[in-house]
């Protein structure tokens, strides 16, 4: 028995150890991958389905690494948030962006905002808005063309601290968007006490098809009518058929993102998209 305890002991140590070395591994790979450049975004634009005018952009983070081939944010996004390797990886994503709206400022005709992701570990870490005024004051721009998304879970976590957070970019003219509007337990009693601009329904509702659930529908009915009383307007997340977005018109939600419109693409794409697409 004693002897087959020890070889347990062992194995569990072994796994452990395993398993600190992979995330050393990534800890190098991603500091050696932004020394690199190996990140950069794709754009995802958010379109009035309408008319399916391209409103503005998503920037969503992407690594390209020589060892580990193209590693999908879900990945390494979590990893990142939970050692505080987030904010190197997030202040260079604002800086690339920022540089492509003053490109696109400067040698296209049309320009859309742009949004990026922020993580509540980086309003604990740096003072996100003066980052971004600093931003837009090296590239010239004006804070309209950046939109700030910021995740429903961070009002919940930290809610004074982002709630001072939006004050202040509201102060210095930027927009801000709750992401994954009704994934988390508090959104609605959230909404009384944060003043954002725009919602992000969460995906998960538009997925529950609910081209076949009454409930579903009416779940999110209930949310953009809501959306729409407190004169805030919403965009619909994972929007992919055509009977979702015959459902979203009924309930008069314009604004959707999502693969029935547009994938994630490169910048120079966007860019082709940008020239042959109408914009509001
Ligand atoms: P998110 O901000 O909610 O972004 C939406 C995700 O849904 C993206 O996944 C997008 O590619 C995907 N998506 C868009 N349309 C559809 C659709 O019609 N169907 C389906 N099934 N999926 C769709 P992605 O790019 O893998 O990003 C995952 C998450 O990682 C993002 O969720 C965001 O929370 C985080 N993330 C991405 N880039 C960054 C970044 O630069 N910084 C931070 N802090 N977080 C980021
Ligand atoms: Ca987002
Ligand atoms: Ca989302
Ligand atoms: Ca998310």
């Amino acid at each position: 028995v004693k002897g087959n305890f020890n070889k347990r002991i062992s194995y569990f140590t072994d796994e452990i150890i395993n398993q600190l070395e992979k995330e050393q591994q990534l800890i190098h790979d991603v500091t050696v991958g932004l020394e690199n450049k190996e990140f950069t975004f794709y754009l995802q634009p958010k379109c009035n389905s309408e008319t399916g005018a391209i409103v503005s952009m998503e920037a969503l983070s992407r690594w390209i690494s020589p060892v580990r081939g193209f590693v999908s944010p879900g990945e390494f996004i979590p990893f990142l948030e939970n050692n505080g390797m987030i904010t190197s990886l997030d202040t260079y994503i604002w800086d690339a962006v920022c540089q492509t709206l003053s490109y696109w400022k400067h040698d296209h005709l049309y320009v859309v905002p742009i949004s990026i992701n922020v993580s509540v570990a980086d309003i604990e870490t740096i003072n996100v808005p003066e980052y971004l005024q600093d931003l837009i004051t090296k590239y010239d721009l004006s804070p309209e063309m950046l939109l700030v998304e910021i995740t429903e879970t961070a009002f919940s976590e930290n809610n004074i601290i982002v709630r001072e957070t939006i004050d202040q970019l509201h102060q210095h003219g930027f927009c801000v968007l709750m992401d994954d509007f009704g994934s988390g337990y508090s959104s609605l009693n959230m909404l009384k006490d944060t003043n954002v601009d725009i919602l992000k329904l969460d995906m998960k509702f538009i997925e529950m098809n609910p081209g076949n659930c009454q409930k579903g529908i009416q779940i999110i009915d209930s949310i953009v009518n809501m959306a729409h009383k407190l004169n805030l307007p919403i965009i619909a997340e994972g929007v992919e058929s055509p009977e979702q977005i015959a459902m979203l018109h009924s309930m008069n939600c314009i604004y959707a993102q999502g693969y029935y419109f547009y994938k994630p693409m490169p910048i120079s794409d966007a860019e082709d998209l940008l020239t042959t697409v109408p914009h509001e």
